[in-house]
């Protein structure tokens, strides 16, 4: 008997996990991805799940809300998650990967299912197949136009940082704060090299963006100059932080470092962490080489900017990212109205595990709402104003009420943690 087909439309990250999600159910997928033929500005390949920015999936600590979604996604036999464990590079608590690793991985493991199918053209319209659209916060312009036109939708603005190579280790050196790890190279800075970079920083040219008056910038990848222009020390209290970092030979304490992340596995390019920028290219090599350890260095990759859709969910979706009405259609990823990129891959899991329950003539289930899984996904149904997209945080859990705050994310995780069981049990029931 001929397997049913579903589509899932955009190879990014909730696309794949989707994917993975009916695959493993016994239905078809035919993946529906643009890329090459068509691109999206900030993707640089064709790989499925490509990360745009950051190769960081953020902290694997139980006591932050990041490595609680992980932990709840683990259970959930969530395929990207361990395609990024089995990749991932050295990165203190959290949870960083070899991209390029990371996104042959994933393909390698979709393939895995003969009745996977990747199909390249730009999606521009609906038809009657069960359909996963999962096309991210730069979906193409006339799918954007279809969606909007059915939903409202709405963008902000998002930033990337660069990439480098050719670090000057006379000027750095290897180390956690406070003494925690070796995985970050730290690029120290002086009093007077600070001044001077952050002078050249505030004045530096900036690319100009259409709509961007009035546009939300999303706070959590704040350009580093924006950031910069809200005070001289504004960005020695974020990612120029100096605070527990100290040379491991001399003990000497600085006035301001720069933090760079490994962005491979050979460990000689790196993310330069905070510092998501729409400097002009030329302005970014000028200012950035002011960093002593950078004098010399190349910009494998530039920061860049970029608008950042989504729908209406409150208004579109049911729970589980369904879609109101007959169809069944599902939104998920980041266009659905969460934010970053482990919460997109959830959102993913949720719309593939619930298309295939539907299907299958099943209840669609969601996590609790004492998860952080549950959380983010009855944000996206159930937020009653001024709707924003929302990454994983302890604020969206019902409030436990215990004085000591360092407790309280214990009690968060470990009611997460049994909340989830029944849930997982659930799953294909
Ligand atoms: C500039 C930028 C930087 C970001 N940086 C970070 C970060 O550092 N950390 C973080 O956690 N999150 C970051 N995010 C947010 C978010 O986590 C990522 O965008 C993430 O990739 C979203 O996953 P997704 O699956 O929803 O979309 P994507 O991973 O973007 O996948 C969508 C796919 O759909 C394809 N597509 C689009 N339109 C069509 C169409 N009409 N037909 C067929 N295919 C189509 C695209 O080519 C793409 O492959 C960033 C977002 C942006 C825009």
């Amino acid at each position: 008997m001929n397997k049913q087909t579903v589509k899932v439309v955009g190879g990014g990250l909730a696309g794949s996990e989707a994917a993975y999600q009916l695959l493993k159910r016994g239905y078809a997928v035919d993946m529906i991805e643009m890329r090459p033929l068509k691109t999206t500005g900030a993707h640089k390949t064709c790989d499925l799940a490509e990360l745009v920015c950051s190769n960081s999936l953020k902290s694997t600590e139980p006591e932050t809300a990041s490595g609680l979604l992980k932990a709840e996604l683990a259970l959930m036999d969530c395929m990207l998650l361990d395609a990024a464990k089995q990749t991932k590079v050295e990165a203190g608590g959290a949870l960083a990967v070899d991209r390029k690793k990371f996104s042959a991985k994933v393909e390698e493991r979709l393939r895995e299912f003969p009745d996977f199918r990747i199909i390249r053209e730009e999606f521009t319209d609906f038809d009657d197949t069960p359909t996963i659209i999962a096309t991210g916060p730069l979906t193409s312009d006339v799918l954007c136009e279809k969606l909007k036109s059915i939903s409202g939708g709405f963008y902000f603005f998002d930033a990337i940082a660069p990439i480098v190579t050719d670090i000057d280790m006379d000027f750095a050196f290897w180390g956690g704060r406070y003494g925690k790890g070796a995985d970050y190279l730290n690029l120290p800075m002086e009093k007077d090299e600070y001044l001077a970079f952050y002078d050249a920083l505030i004045n530096a040219e900036t690319v100009k963006l259409k709509d961007f008056e009035g546009a939300e910038v999303f706070e959590g990848c704040m350009p580093i100059e924006v950031m910069a222009k809200r005070g001289v020390d504004a960005i020695r209290f974020g990612p120029l932080k100096p605070v527990g970092l100290f040379h491991p030979e001399t003990g000497k304490k600085y006035y301001a470092v720069v933090q760079l992340r490994k962005e491979n596995l050979g460990g000689n390019s790196f993310n330069m962490v905070g510092f998501q920028t729409n400097l002009t290219f030329g302005e970014q090599k000028r200012v950035f080489s002011m960093i002593p350890a950078l004098r010399n260095a190349e910009f494998l990759r530039f920061g860049v900017m970029h608008k950042n859709t989504y729908v209406n969910s409150p208004k579109l979706l049911d729970k589980g990212f369904r879609v109101k009405g007959e169809k069944p259609l599902y939104i998920a990823g980041q266009l659905s109205g969460v934010e970053g990129y482990v919460e997109s891959i959830l959102s993913g899991l949720i719309a593939g595990v619930n298309m295939a329950r539907e299907l299958s003539g099943k209840d669609i289930i969601v996590p609790p709402i004492t998860t952080i899984s549950g959380a983010l996904a009855a944000h996206t149904t159930a937020c009653t104003e001024n709707f924003q997209p929302m990454n994983s945080n302890f604020g969206i859990l019902p409030f436990i009420d215990c004085k000591d705050k360092k407790n309280r994310k214990k009690e968060y995780y470990k009611r997460a943690m049994c909340d989830i069981m029944p849930f997982v049990e659930n799953l294909d029931k």
